[in-house]
Order: C-alpha cells, then sequence, then structure tokens
C-alpha cells in the first residue's frame, strides 16, 4: 500500500523548511520501524510511505501518531495518461459505490506538461464514473464522496480517503525541554502536548525511595514510553529526593512543605535543564486544582528560577485533560494506585496562599546549594525508547 502524507505547518516555516521536511521523514521512518520492508520517501515537497498490505492497518495506525501529519491518504499511482487514470478511478470507486452515492472529481495538474488541463481530466473521469457505475450522480458543493487526482511529474496518485493525523510539528524542530514528570495523570499529557509542538523531550521524576516503592518508578518508566511512540526516544532523569525531603521534615514548618518542595524541585530541574542544554522546564500543573497550582502558590514557587516554565495544561478542566489521557493512552498507566513523592508527606492544611517572605525566612534553616548538589549526584538517567 502506497500513502501520500500531507503537513500544515510546516510549510509556513519559510527558510526552514528543509529541516522541518527532513525531521518529519526521520519521524514517519521511525515510527514505522519493525514493519517489514517498509520505505518512506521525499518528492516534490511530498512524503510518501509504502508498506506491504499485510501491514497497511498497522502502518495507519502509527502513522496517526506522528506529529506534523496533518493527513494520510492511501493511494494509488498510475501512469500518467488519462486511460490509465479513468480505469483507475472506476477500479477505486467500485469498491465503494452505493445506491444514491454522490461524488465529485477534483484534479490538480502540478505537472503543466500534462496535456489536459484539470477541468477536463475532472470532467472526463466524472464522466466515465457515471457511464459505468449506476446510481452515481455529481454533486460540487456538498458531495459524499471526493475522488482527488493530483497529476505529478512522473505519475498520476489517485484517492478517495483522508485519515487524519494528530498535526502539531515535528518532535525535534523545536528545541529541547525538561518535563517534570510525576506519576499523575497531568505530567504525562503536558509532555504530550509539548512533543506536539515539536519539542525534543527529556523527563525528570523525583522518587523518595524507600518512602515510594519501586513500582512507582516503573510507572514513571512505563510512562516515558508510551511518550516515547510520540517522541522518539526520552532520556529519563530520576532524581532522589529523599534527604530533600527528609530536611524539610526537620527543619522546616509544615503547612509550607509543599510550597518548600516545590522551590527545590525547580531549582534542582533548573540546574539539570542547563546541564542538558534545555531551554525550558515543562509541568502538568493547571491553575486552580489543588493548594499547589494557585496563582499566589505558582508566583512563589516559580521565583526560585529563571528558566521558562511552561505549562501546557493551564486552561484545561481536569476532565478534559482525563479525556486526553486516555486517548494518548497514558491514564491507564498514571492511576496505578503507588505513591508519589509529594503525597507522602502532605500537611493537612497546606498553604493555599504562601507568602514569599514566609518561605524565604524558612529556607535560611537549609543548606540549599548542598541539597540541590546531593540530589543531582544521586541522579540517574535511563534510555527509554517506544520498544513497539
Ligand atoms: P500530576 O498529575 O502531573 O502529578 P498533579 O495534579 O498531581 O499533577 P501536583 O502534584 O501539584 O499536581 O504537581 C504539579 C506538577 O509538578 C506536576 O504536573 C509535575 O509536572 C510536577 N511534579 C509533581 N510531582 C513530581 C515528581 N515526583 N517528579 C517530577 N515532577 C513532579
Ligand atoms: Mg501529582
Amino acid at each position: 500500500m502506497l500513502y501520500l502524507i500531507r503537513y500544515g505547518e510546516i510549510g509556513l516555516k519559510g527558510k526552514n523548511r528543509r529541516f522541518f521536511e527532513n525531521t518529519l521523514t526521520a519521524n514517519i521512518q521511525r515510527a514505522l520501524r519493525g514493519i517489514p520492508g517498509y520505505r518512506v520517501w521525499q518528492s516534490h515537497t511530498r512524503n510518501y510511505v509504502e508498506v506491504p498490505d499485510t501491514s497497511s492497518r498497522e502502518a495507519e495506525e502509527r502513522l496517526r501518531q506522528v506529529f506534523g501529519i496533518v493527513s494520510v491518504s492511501p493511494v494509488v499511482k498510475v501512469p500518467l495518461n488519462l486511460e490509465a487514470i479513468k480505469a483507475a478511478a472506476l477500479q477505486e470507486f467500485a469498491g465503494i459505490v452505493r445506491p444514491g452515492l454522490s461524488f465529485k472529481v477534483n484534479t490538480r495538474r502540478a505537472n503543466k506538461r500534462f496535456p489536459l488541463p484539470s477541468q477536463e481530466v475532472s470532467a472526463a473521469v466524472g464522466a466515465h464514473l457515471l457511464h459505468n457505475l449506476p446510481g452515481l450522480s455529481v454533486d460540487v458543493h456538498a458531495p459524499q464522496e471526493v475522488l482527488d487526482i493530483e497529476i505529478r511529474e512522473e505519475e498520476a496518485y489517485l484517492y478517495t480517503k483522508r485519515i487524519p493525523g494528530p498535526g502539531g510539528l515535528p518532535v525535534g524542530v523545536a528545541g529541547k525541554g525538561l518535563l517534570l514528570l510525576s506519576g499523575g495523570i497531568d505530567s504525562p499529557v503536558a509532555g504530550w502536548m509539548a512533543l506536539k509542538r515539536g519539542v525534543t523531550l527529556e523527563a525528570l521524576h523525583f522518587h523518595s525511595y524507600p518512602f515510594t516503592s519501586e513500582r512507582s518508578r516503573e510507572k514513571v518508566i512505563d510512562l516515558c514510553r508510551r511518550l516515547a511512540v510520540y517522541g522518539g526516544r526520552i532520556m529519563l532523569h530520576v532524581a532522589h529526593f529523599t534527604d530533600i525531603q527528609t530536611e524539610l521534615r526537620l527543619k522546616t514548618p509544615e503547612r509550607l512543605t509543599v510550597t518548600l518542595m516545590r522551590r527545590m524541585m525547580l531549582r534542582v530541574a533548573e540546574q539539570l535543564a542547563a546541564r542538558r542544554k534545555a531551554l525550558a522546564l515543562f509541568t502538568g500543573e493547571s491553575l486552580g486544582q489543588v493548594a499547589s497550582q494557585t496563582m499566589e502558590s505558582i508566583n512563589v514557587i516559580e521565583r526560585v528560577t529563571t528558566i521558562p516554565i511552561l505549562r501546557p495544561l493551564i486552561g484545561l478542566d481536569k476532565q478534559e485533560i482525563t479525556e486526553l489521557s486516555r486517548r494518548i493512552e497514558t491514564y491507564s498507566i498514571s492511576i496505578r494506585p503507588y505513591e508519589d513523592c509529594c503525597t507522602i508527606f502532605l500537611p493537612d492544611y497546606p498553604a493555599t496562599r504562601p507568602r514569599l517572605a514566609d518561605v524565604e525566612a524558612a529556607e535560611t534553616a537549609l543548606d540549599i546549594p548542598a541539597l540541590v548538589a546531593g540530589c543531582l549526584a544521586k541522579t540517574e538517567v535511563l534510555e527509554i525508547r517506544d520498544d513497539r
């Protein structure tokens, strides 16, 4: 089966276009890895994919997940002459015809050396279908089926189907970001949204072994594996947060724990981002969900960093986030019931409106540079691949 791949926003990016197209081609290639005998190539600002017919369903499924693809059409390739085009059109339509079906033919002639203008090709092919398939009618305004014909340099392409892709930009064109990945529902969705805008992702997870289990770590690895389906390989940094949490518990007021913990996470994340050459942090925060996500909290927490913090979910409701997480298949992993480091020491009454002065006063009890350095020193890095 031969497919024509359409991309959207790439076309708008002027002289970066080449880079975008090559990145998309490489990503398509990676997504199809494992399908026997697949081929991917570019020609005249298009991407084509060819796979054995027995793998077409699998290939379509995978192409639906490659960011940058607007739609995919299974196409029939025919020699550049009207008789061949008519015959192929008839064969294509014979498979989908039903009583009362309305259609139109839409021809584009990129190859101006082809002797017939587009309109005439459409008219001739339309007439051929009407003549041979009883029950068809033409409707140019609201047809039920459209037969597209593209006349290109060496051959013509026919198609009737457009399978929607995920849109967005090819992963790899937007620079690197560092995702703060918990085991919850939100942050994997935030990561998916970053990938959708072409960001190359690395992930950072804080765990509090032995307070959190090996299982909660595996959960995060599985989330990364799922994200890798959309983004290719993901480097996962697993940071040891236990010492910091213990210190906070010993030396700072309990109602500020959440704020102080988040500030420590951001400090560690910012340094890791610098090492890994990531240009922004991504989190799964939305507004107003929990104590640490009021505007006041966000304000006080974010003051510890200068690196931009992007929050792709900021305007979404929990329900919208949950729907997305089901769609991208992180939900079933996220709901596994293991403790997160942020839930284990949660105070009964966390401050929803922490004051910066109080927070800074509490932090004077801590040797922050040493805590950050200690945490980074105990951070391990894992390479997580899409292992389909
Ligand atoms: P999530 O569903 O992503 O866990 P949440 O609604 O539980 O989000 P919080 O617990 O307030 O919200 O966490 C806010 C954000 O902080 C998370 O979305 C994530 O980006 C980051 N975060 C929280 N816990 C961790 C962790 N253990 N490791 C790394 N990042 C974390
Ligand atoms: Mg959480």
